[in-house]
């Protein structure tokens, strides 16, 4: 059982992250920001895929000024990804944006954070406090640890931005280092009473980028630790909520859309299983309820499965025994596993 870290909840638009609130998934736009069209096209697909906050880098004040235009073709809170210029985040904010994200790394001056905190604080918008090990402020001392680094420069900036009565604040520390990053989000999340967006940065393509997040985020999330995921990979930003409600749903924390169960296969099956499941999981991508399916190789531990599923179909030679709600409800041949699976499936 997941004992969540009480943490004060911030609201970017109309979402909730921290508190009680659900565990939120959320990732960023591909699409250069000044293309207002193709932004707007990612983002509605990714509204889609179940994103409920995205980002967007705003790299140059013709980003900026896109931001308003941007803002006004979608309903999914933004939040304006800043970097170097603290221009850029007060006129993200002229443009309305729901959030902002710093990066205590390259902006250096107090004083402009400061400036940017009470431009924030005056349209209530929360900032949250990006670290990344690519990018670690100078000051960072070497002799000591990532983890220890990180945590340091996340505190440093809170105390800039509580110094001007600033409080929607949420903080992510995050790096490659799946060891460094798990020690640095234990040492602040005792420290502060902030919300913590959790990732592992740069995890890299969907083969190896999923299984590094999954361990990471799994990780902390099993601990208590986190408010709001991305799961960040080299691939179209949908893979990323997909991926992200994935880990959610494994440790019970979030139900989004089917779950499906299906066996390894071996030496016993007899049906092409592997063929079979790659169709089914294509098909349920377009479900949206929270239902689970089964579609096993054998009589071993297919029956059992299929049963404790919505549908599940168990296989035989050459056919397979239909499941629903517990009941054993026919037996199928192989050449139309699929759409008497599906069928099913729509009907619930
Ligand atoms: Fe093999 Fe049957 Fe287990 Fe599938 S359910 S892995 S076919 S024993």
């Amino acid at each position: 059982m997941i004992s969540r870290r009480n943490s004060k909840p911030v609201h970017i638009g109309g979402v909730t992250v921290g508190g009680d609130a659900p565990i939120v998934v959320q990732s960023m736009t591909k699409t250069d920001t000044r293309d207002v069209r193709a932004t707007v096209r990612q983002i509605k697909e990714l509204e889609e895929c179940g994103c409920e906050l995205v980002r967007l880098a705003v790299p140059d004040d013709e980003a900026a000024q896109a931001l308003a235009r941007i803002k006004q073709g979608v309903s999914l809170p933004i939040i304006a990804d800043i970097h170097f210029d603290h221009r850029l985040a007060l006129q993200s904010l002229e443009a309305g944006v729901d959030g902002l994200r710093l990066n205590p790394g390259n902006i250096a001056d107090p004083e402009k954070i400061k400036q940017v905190a009470m431009a924030a604080k005056e349209r209530h918008v929360p900032i949250r406090i990006g670290v990344n090990a690519g990018s670690m402020p100078k000051t960072a001392d070497p002799n000591l640890g990532l983890a220890d680094n990180m945590v340091n420069a996340a505190l440093k900036e809170i105390g800039l931005l509580e110094s001007v009565d600033f409080d929607l604040i949420k903080v992510s520390l995050k790096a490659f280092d799946v060891p460094a990053t798990i020690e640095a989000y234990r040492s602040l999340a005792e420290k502060i009473p902030y919300p913590l967006h959790i990732g592992i940065t740069e995890a890299g393509p969907p083969r190896t980028g999923i299984i590094r997040s999954a361990v990471g985020i799994g990780a902390l999330l099993w601990l208590g630790i986190g408010d709001t995921i991305r799961v960040s990979l080299t691939a179209h930003p949908g893979e990323e909520v997909i991926a992200g409600y994935e880990i959610l749903k494994s440790l019970n924390l979030r139900q989004h859309g089917p779950v499906l169960v299906s066996c390894p296969t071996c030496g016993r099956t007899e049906v092409d299983v592997v063929r079979l499941v790659g169709e089914v999981e294509e098909q349920l991508v377009k479900i949206d309820k929270p239902l689970k399916v089964a579609v096993m190789g054998c009589v071993v531990n297919g029956p059992g499965e299929a049963r404790d599923a919505d549908v599940g179909i168990a296989c035989g030679k050459g056919k397979g025994v239909l499941f629903k709600k517990g009941e054993k409800v026919g037996v199928v041949d192989e050449k139309d596993l699929l759409s008497v699976l599906m069928r099913e499936v729509e009907k619930l």
